[in-house]
C-alpha cells in the first residue's frame, strides 16, 4: 500500500494536544462499548496523542482484527521484598509475572518483613526496585498512626491500613485511633486501602481443617463490622476496601460511594470444592451461593475494581496442615487471562471487565494509564481471543510453582506494550527492567461507578 500523502484524510495529531505521532498502533479497540477498528497515535515519549479511524506516523504496528486493550492496574499484590527467609517472591519475579499477565502497574503492599511503615522503609523499597522491575510500581506505606501519615505521604504512593492481624502485621490499629488516622490520610490527598476484617467477630471453632471451617472462623460479619468501623469516612478521603467477598458488603460500599475490589479467587472459587490449604485466603472463600451472587454483581458492573491480592507462598508452606498453613495465593499473572476467557465465553461483557481491571484502579490511584485516550500512556495489550490456553502452573512464571486455577481456560495477552514499546512478545519477555516507581498525578476523588472522577 503506498504511503499516504500528508494532508490526506489521515491525521498527524493535534500539536496542541501533545507531541507529533511517532508510532501508529492499529487494531480493534473498545469505543462506546463496541469493538471497532481504530488507530492509536503515540508520541516519542510513549503518550497517546490521538485516537482516530486513520492516522499517519513515522512507524506503524498493525494488529489487524486483534483487540487492543489498556494494560491492567492491579491495586493489590504482595511481592514480599524485603521478605523473610521463607519468601517465595521478590520485586523482580513479581513484576515479571505482572508483565506476562497484562498488568502494567502494580500496587505493592507494605506488610513486608520488616513492614514498610517509615520513610526509610519506603525509600528502601524504591531503591530495591531500581532497574529490577518489569512494570510500574506503586509503593504502599503501612499506616501505623495518624502522625506518620504526613511524612509518609511525601514518599509513598498510597496507604494501607490493616484492621486484622495478617502476614507481617501482628498488632493492628485499635478502634479509637482509626478515626484520627483516616482524617490524617484525607489531609494528605493520597489513596488509602483498608483490609477490613474486625477480629472481634472471628469465631473459635473446635476444628479448622478446610476452607468451609475457615469461612466459619472469619465470617462475613467480620468484614461488615470492619467496614462499619470506618464509616462515615472523611468526605475527601480516597477510600478503597480490599477483597470484598460478599454482595451485602458491596451494596453497602456502593451506597456510601467508596471504591472497593473483588479478587479472582473470591469471584471464581468457593468452599464447595476441597482445595485444602491451597484455598486458604483472608478473608476466606465463601460458599457457592455467595460466590455466585458476588460474580453476578461483578459481571453486572457493580463492583468497581478487580485486584489479585497476589500473595504467593511456597508449595511446602501450603502443604502444611490447614491451621498452620499461611493464607494467600498467587494471582497477578492469571487475573486478567482468567477473566478474558470469561469475557470470550460471554459471562462478562468486555467493557465491564476493562473498566474494573484497567480504568477504575488507575483513576483511583491517579495515574494516566488504563484508558486508550489522549494524555494516557501507551501501556497496551494485544489480545487474540482465538488463542485460548489451559492454565498450567508449569508455564507460569511464579517461583512458587502452583496455581489454584490449574487447568482453567485463560487468554494471555499476545503482546504487552509499555509506552508503546514491546515488553512481552508471544510469550517472551523482550523489554527492559526499567519500570518506574509511580505516585498519584491527579486526584479524582473517591472512585466508584457512582462518583467517577474526570481526567482530561
Ligand atoms: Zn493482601
Amino acid at each position: 500500500m503506498p504511503a499516504r500523502p500528508a494532508g490526506d484524510a489521515a491525521d498527524r495529531g493535534n500539536p496542541g494536544a501533545g507531541g507529533s505521532i511517532s508510532l501508529v498502533i492499529a487494531g480493534r479497540i473498545l469505543r462506546r462499548g463496541e469493538l471497532e477498528p481504530a488507530e492509536i497515535g503515540v508520541d516519542e515519549d510513549g503518550r497517546i496523542v490521538r485516537v482516530a479511524k486513520s492516522l499517519v506516523g513515522d512507524r506503524r504496528a498493525d494488529f489487524g482484527d486483534r483487540v487492543i486493550l489498556p494494560a491492567a492496574t492491579d491495586l493489590h499484590v504482595h511481592f514480599r521484598e524485603p521478605g523473610g527467609p521463607d519468601s517465595s517472591e521478590d520485586l523482580a519475579t513479581g513484576t515479571l509475572q505482572a508483565a506476562f499477565g497484562g498488568v502494567g502497574t502494580v500496587g505493592d503492599m507494605p506488610n513486608n518483613e520488616p513492614p514498610v511503615d517509615s520513610v526509610e522503609g519506603v525509600e528502601e523499597k524504591v531503591r530495591r526496585a531500581h532497574r529490577r522491575i518489569a512494570v510500574d510500581l506503586v509503593v504502599y506505606a503501612s499506616l501505623r498512626d495518624a502522625a506518620s501519615a504526613e511524612p509518609l505521604s511525601r514518599v509513598a504512593g498510597a496507604f494501607k491500613l490493616y484492621l486484622a492481624p495478617t502476614t507481617g502485621v501482628d498488632l493492628p490499629m485499635a478502634a479509637p485511633e482509626i478515626r484520627a488516622a483516616l482524617e490524617a490520610v484525607a489531609g494528605t490527598g493520597l489513596p488509602l486501602t483498608v483490609h477490613a476484617e474486625d477480629p472481634r467477630e472471628f469465631r473459635s471453632l473446635p476444628i479448622i481443617a478446610d476452607t468451609a471451617h475457615w469461612d466459619g472462623h472469619r465470617p462475613v460479619a467480620a468484614e461488615l463490622a470492619g467496614v462499619a468501623a470506618l464509616l462515615p469516612a472523611p468526605p475527601s478521603l480516597r477510600l478503597h476496601i480490599a477483597h470484598v467477598t460478599h454482595g451485602a458488603l458491596a451494596d453497602r460500599l456502593r451506597l456510601e460511594g467508596h471504591s472497593f475490589e473483588a479478587t479472582p479467587h473470591h469471584l471464581l472459587l468457593s468452599t464447595r470444592k476441597t482445595t485444602g490449604a491451597f484455598g486458604k485466603v483472608n478473608p476466606p472463600l465463601r460458599n457457592e451461593a455467595e460466590r455466585v451472587a458476588l460474580w453476578k454483581q461483578f459481571a453486572d458492573g457493580r463492583i468497581p475494581c478487580l485486584a489479585s491480592d497476589h500473595a504467593p507462598h511456597s508449595l511446602g508452606a501450603k502443604e502444611k496442615p490447614f491451621p498452620m498453613a499461611p493464607s494467600g495465593m498467587p494471582g497477578v499473572e492469571t487475573m486478567l487471562p482468567l477473566l478474558l476467557a470469561r469475557a470470550r465465553s460471554g459471562e462478562i461483557p468486555l467493557p465491564v471487565l476493562v473498566a474494573a481491571a484497567c480504568d477504575r484502579p488507575a483513576r483511583w490511584l491517579g495515574l494516566p494509564v488504563g484508558r486508550i485516550a489522549p494524555g494516557h500512556r501507551a501501556n497496551l495489550l494485544v489480545i487474540d481471543f482465538r488463542a485460548r490456553h489451559r492454565l498450567s502452573a508449569e508455564r507460569l512464571h511464579a517461583p512458587c510453582h502452583w496455581s489454584a486455577f490449574e487447568g482453567w481456560e485463560a487468554i494471555f495477552p499476545q503482546k504487552h506494550l509499555r509506552d508503546g514499546q514491546p515488553l512481552v512478545h508471544d510469550g517472551e519477555f523482550v523489554g527492559r527492567r526499567d519500570g518506574a516507581v509511580v505516585r498519584p498525578e491527579y486526584a479524582p476523588g473517591p472512585e466508584t461507578g457512582r462518583k467517577v472522577g474526570h481526567f482530561r
